[in-house]
């Protein structure tokens, strides 16, 4: 899977390349490129952004700088066009992403994700080559950069190889239900005992019992999610 991320901060990325996600970065699952949206001003000043037409706070970030550095890796394409690439841009706009949507762009081979900052960015550009909008939740952030981290990270743990497969299909809301609690080592902490069921090495009662928490759990702490 091939991640090209526009942005104006790619210093930001470095918490996506330790752990799980460095280890598919070297193993070659993933590829995550850096697209510094600055590189592509032709201001003296390296200006990316500009006050908004008809007044208003902030700073808009200016379409021809975003479209360059587009260009510069999909060529001079309009949406839906980029060489088979998806081209995302995270906004508090978009279509709120959940495990399926999370799942189904875990089949497309190469995402281009834009990274908004400041007040957002020129409509006309968005218009000219996002495929997709998507948001991480109602709230406002400073900039797309942790969003697109939260996207390529929940994304990525769908490519083959860089989880084992029984991680994804047991996980919350794979099957439309949170995960059942989990224990390790040791037996006892704090007074307080792992499930004996656990200890039992009964594969089938550890199943059912596993199945019963999951429903328990999710009744109480989002029961939205049995409808
Ligand atoms: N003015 C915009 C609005 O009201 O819709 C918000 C701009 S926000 C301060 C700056 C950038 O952060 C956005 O362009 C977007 O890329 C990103 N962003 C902020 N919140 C987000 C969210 N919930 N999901 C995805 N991206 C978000």
């Amino acid at each position: 899977m091939k991640f090209d991320v526009l942005t104006l901060f790619p210093e930001m990325f470095a918490p996506i390349k330790q752990s799980i996600l460095g280890r598919a970065i070297e193993n070659k699952l993933i590829d995550i490129n850096l697209i510094n949206i600055r590189d592509f001003s032709e201001n003296k000043h390296k200006k990316v952004d500009d006050t908004p037409y008809g007044g208003g706070a902030g700073m808009v970030m200016m379409p021809d700088v975003v479209y360059r550095a587009y260009q510069s890796i999909a060529g001079k394409s309009n949406k839906g066009k980029a060489g088979g690439a998806k081209v995302i841009y995270m906004t508090p706009q978009g279509k709120k992403l959940n495990q399926k949507k999370v799942e189904d762009l875990s089949k497309e081979s190469h995402l281009i994700i834009l990274c908004g900052h400041y007040e957002g960015i020129d409509q006309r550009v968005i218009d000219k080559i996002v495929d997709e909008e998507i948001s991480i939740g109602d709230y406002v952030l400073t900039g797309g950069e942790i969003p697109a981290m939260v996207l390529m990270d929940s994304v990525s743990r769908y490519v083959e190889g860089v989880l084992n497969e029984d991680s994804i299909n047991e996980e919350s809301f794979s099957n439309g239900l949170l995960e059942y609690p989990q224990y390790t080592r040791p037996e006892e902490f704090e007074g307080m005992k792992v499930p004996e069921v656990l200890l039992s090495g009964h594969h089938e009662n550890i199943e059912k019992w596993r199945k019963e928490k999951s429903y328990e759990i999710t009744k109480m702490k989002r029961p939205d999610l049995l409808k």
